[in-house]
């Protein structure tokens, strides 16, 4: 490699980012005090403010016992009402249309309660052949619910031989094709496995025209990404806090629904008292008068502990912005691919990820051609301190995050691989 150290230390003092408010964990046990960690698509980093509004939150509970439903600082009743507004800016949503609840699978399953509705010989859910498990798994239980064989009901959209990723085109093409047959199309915005970016608003627009429900999976892309999804017309969209959110494992996920689908008595949706008007909860009758948002698919009372993180994240990034993110995030994803570039030549290493900057967010996946990736990924935390996620078989996937990652984060990935897999014919 011949990028020299000193050259991702300049980058590093002109574009320094925000790592100052995040806690960066050691790798291995230790030994490396200051990882390179660069598995922020997998768990983002806990920000430095967290644990403070956390105690806060717990703090009300202690002192107010039930009367903090009201009478917390951040009262109980309304407090993912907090989260609403930041939470829609992220996504580019109208405050309507946005809200933090319960975790992403179980929320694509609510939605598709409303949203997945096959008739006649619209009876299709389009997904992609990578999709990650969970959303397979989903998609294929919902399926099943309607009576339907998953197998003939759930379509794979599979890359054109030769290529790593699906592209748009391809989508494209399928929907010319077969578009009248598909009742869902529910695709991951970036692709969790190669990290791909898909073009959100042409797929919408497409599936739309032919006559599909489109809800994309944003697990990968909120956060990553900059999003406008009132203005695409996507029907509806789910994600998780955990990754680009930094909010915590497990943490709370969102739920996008387009206004034109809100107070629409036809859509089957299942309900709980949190479904219904704030102003009529406590009226305790019998039928639910749900309002005209987004919130009527709420179902349960909130778990306060969980929302704070998400609160406290969606603060910082609305603080720095989507698009200084984005900007950020296009300069530490192009050196690390330009590091790359230095050390894939000649070794069983191919990044897959595209090289279109508007193709994608901030992972770069790499596959790898001899041993397993699970042994790659352990040997670059153990050896050099690099955390990164490995994908079995063959794909490990750095994420450079804009927030918090550094030009020497990337340096040091491109440094321990060239140190540990060995060059081809050597
Ligand atoms: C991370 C991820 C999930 C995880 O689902 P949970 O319900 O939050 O456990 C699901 N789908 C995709 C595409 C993901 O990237």
């Amino acid at each position: 490699m011949h990028t020299p150290e000193s050259e991702a230390r300049r980058r590093d003092a002109a574009d320094p980012g925000h790592r100052h408010l995040f806690h960066v964990p050691p790798a291995d046990g230790g030994r490396y005090p200051d990882a390179a960690y660069l598995a922020g698509n997998s768990l983002g980093l806990q920000p430095r403010a967290t644990r403070d509004e956390l105690v806060a939150d717990l703090d009300a509970w202690r002192r107010l016992g039930v009367e903090g439903h009201l009478e917390a600082e951040r009262a109980w009743l309304p407090y993912h009402e907090l989260l609403t507004a930041p939470a829609a800016r992220l996504v580019g949503a109208l405050p309507t249309e946005a809200v933090v609840m319960n975790s992403l699978t179980v929320n694509l399953h609510l939605l598709m309660v409303s949203f997945y509705r096959p008739a006649g010989e619209r009876t299709k859910i389009v997904i992609e052949d990578s999709a990650f498990p969970s959303d397979s798994y989903a998609v294929r239980s919902q399926a099943r619910f309607h009576g339907l064989d998953p197998d003939a009901t759930v379509v794979r959209l599979k890359p054109r031989p030769g290529s790593d990723t699906l592209g748009t085109q391809e989508v494209l093409d399928y929907l010319d094709r077969e578009g009248h047959t598909v009742a869902l199309l529910l695709l991951g915005g970036v692709n969790y496995l190669t990290g791909e970016l898909m073009d959100i608003p042409a797929i919408t627009a497409a599936g739309r025209a032919a006559g599909a429900v489109v809800g994309w999976d944003l697990a990968h892309a909120a956060g990553n990404v900059p999003l406008a999804l009132h203005e695409w017309g996507v029907d509806f969209a789910a994600w998780c806090s955990y990754k680009y959110l930094n909010s915590g494992p497990g943490a709370l996920g969102g739920v996008f629904v387009h206004e034109r689908h809100h107070g629409d008595p036809s859509l089957p949706r299942f309900e709980g008292w949190w479904s219904t008007e704030a102003a009529t909860r406590f009226e305790m009758t019998a039928v639910s008068r749900p309002p005209a948002t987004v919130e009527a698919w709420q179902i349960s009372n909130p778990p306060i502990f969980a929302m704070g993180p998400v609160r406290t994240s969606l603060e910082l990034f609305d603080a720095v912005g989507m698009p200084a993110l984005r900007e950020r995030s296009r300069r530490l994803t192009g050196w690390l691919e330009e590091l790359l570039d230095e050390v894939t030549p000649g070794r069983p290493l191919t990044v897959v990820t595209p090289r279109d900057p508007d193709r994608r967010g901030c992972q770069l996946s790499v596959r790898v051609g001899t041993g397993s990736a699970g042994e790659l990924t352990k040997r670059l935390r153990h050896e050099h301190g690099v955390i990164a996620d490995a994908r079995e078989p063959d794909i490990v996937r750095f994420a450079p995050v804009p927030l918090y990652s550094t030009y020497h984060d990337c340096w040091r990935v491109a440094e321990a691989l060239a140190a540990t897999v060995s060059q081809e014919g050597s």
